[in-house]
């Protein structure tokens, strides 16, 4: 009998891994504690892979040469802990799936920004007319995109739980956009395990591979000194310094085999700081492809970024109403109240992962007319941000939007922003953000 592969969690990425082993060759047994959803119990049936739900058979897991885990699952479950105690490897799909392809890898990492970062890389490789594909955290699988393409480039996010799992996972291109404290729940509350787990994407690169950064994040800047990394090194930079790609808040500046060719900021359809440093880190990949830089202006002008990420939604009765659910800590939220042009209410809260909020304490002071919380329970920004700024309690987005809309003049901006998760009111950040919209859009 062929070797047995386990596969902990029949989500999009267990099951692409599930498919890729199959069709490898091995025996596979796919285990989810959950539900599986239909359509991945189907894909499961067509490929004829055996399956459980609701339970995992440790002894059918227990004699697996390998087990692939879903990034979902925290290692302190029993299962990951007696895997562990009897030395079998627990590995990522991206550790199993990067094992059958020879295309070029391009992961990128951070705490915010993976996932435009990503589609703004893969937009102007595409573009400019690469075979590439786009995975990761986004979409289809790696792993089933392995099993069924044939790319010579693969753009991927990859998320510190999927980190967690590599043993010789190596991009040609890794990048590491910012470490800020998140995720905190799953690495002890010791933000070093954190950004060691994000630094995990460079522990295999060689001489002939790149790494790129941004030269403005401390964290990343420290790692980098005590690291000394084997690799070529590309930061990007907000200043006018001697690097490669860098912004003058005007155009992104780049130069390649020293001929200088720019991009202007203002025809760009992303705007902030935070996505100047998107672009620079994606214009650096296509830079490091040789891609004509000529071209990156036009291409980038016509990137379309996913819902939820500061979505304009609405221009009511002369306030603006802006979605940006996806920001789930307080670095994001620093980055769009960075980027506010008017006074603004905030709408925050929903479940803290340990938030310190001193870091936005100048910019709420400076920018933010109310801060309209929205949680079960709110005491913790009414603790952080009390006789600094008006707050008003909250319990549902309806009332906060209403609140919200009391509160807004001509001339401000609603800004749903709130650093927090959003499992107490919502089922996800997507589902909170399409609320906010249809209620906005139905003032
Ligand atoms: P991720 O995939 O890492 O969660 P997203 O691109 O989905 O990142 O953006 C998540 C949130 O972070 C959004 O609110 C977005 O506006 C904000 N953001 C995007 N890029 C950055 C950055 N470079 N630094 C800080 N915040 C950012």
């Amino acid at each position: 009998m062929s070797k047995l592969i386990s596969i902990l969690g029949a989500g999009e990425s267990g099951v692409g891994a599930a498919i890729l082993a199959k069709a490898k060759g091995y025996n596979v047994f796919v285990s989810d504690k959950g539900e599986i959803a239909d359509k991945y119990k189907k894909e499961l049936l067509q490929a004829n892979i055996e399956f459980e739900e609701g339970n995992h058979s440790f002894d059918v897991i227990l004699s697996s040469i390998e087990v692939i885990k879903s990034p979902g699952i925290p290692d302190k479950i029993e299962i990951i802990k007696q895997l562990r105690k009897k030395g079998i490897a627990v590995i990522s799909e991206i550790e199993f799936a990067a094992r059958y392809t020879n295309a070029k890898l391009i992961g990128i990492t951070g705490s915010n920004g993976k996932t435009t970062t990503t589609l703004l890389t893969y937009h102007l490789l595409k573009n400019l007319g690469l075979n590439v594909g786009l995975a990761g955290n986004i979409g289809v699988s790696f792993a089933k995109q392995v099993a069924y393409e044939n790319y010579d480039y693969y753009v991927l996010e990859v998320s510190s739980f999927q980190l967690d799992g590599i043993l010789r996972f190596r991009p040609y291109i890794s990048m590491i956009l910012n470490i800020t404290p998140d995720h905190l729940d799953r690495y002890e509350y010791y933000f070093q395990n954190y950004v060691d787990a994000k630094f995990k994407i460079t522990s295999n690169l060689t001489p002939e591979d790149h790494f790129i950064y941004w030269n403005g994040d401390a964290t990343v800047l420290d790692e980098l000194q005590k690291r000394n990394l084997s690799c070529n090194l590309h930061p990007v930079s907000l200043e006018n310094n001697s690097s490669s790609v860098y912004s003058d808040g005007e155009f992104i500046h780049i130069n390649y085999k020293s001929k200088n060719t720019s991009v202007a900021i203002n025809e760009l359809p992303i705007s902030g700081k935070h996505n100047q440093i998107n672009m620079m880190c994606a214009i650096m990949v296509a830079r490091l492809l040789e891609l004509d830089a000529t071209l990156f202006q036009n291409v980038l002008n016509s990137f379309k970024n996913i819902s939820h990420r500061l979505e304009l939604v609405r221009n009511y009765e002369g306030v603006q109403y802006i979605n940006d659910s996806k920001a789930t800590n307080v670095d994001s939220v620093y980055y769009a109240l960075d980027s506010m042009k008017t006074p603004v209410i905030l709408i925050a809260g929903g479940v803290d992962k340990g938030n310190d909020y001193t870091h936005i304490e100048a910019l709420i002071v400076e920018k933010v007319k109310a801060i309209v919380c929205m949680g079960v329970d709110n005491s913790k920004l009414f603790h952080a941000f009390e006789g600094k700024v008006k707050l008003v309690s909250t319990h549902s987005l309806y009332e906060a939007i209403e609140e919200s809309q009391k509160l807004a003049i001509a001339g401000d901006t609603v800004l749903l922003s709130p650093a927090c998760a959003s499992f107490d009111l919502f089922k996800n950040y997507e589902d909170r953000g399409n609320q906010f919209m249809n209620i906005v859009n139905s003032l």
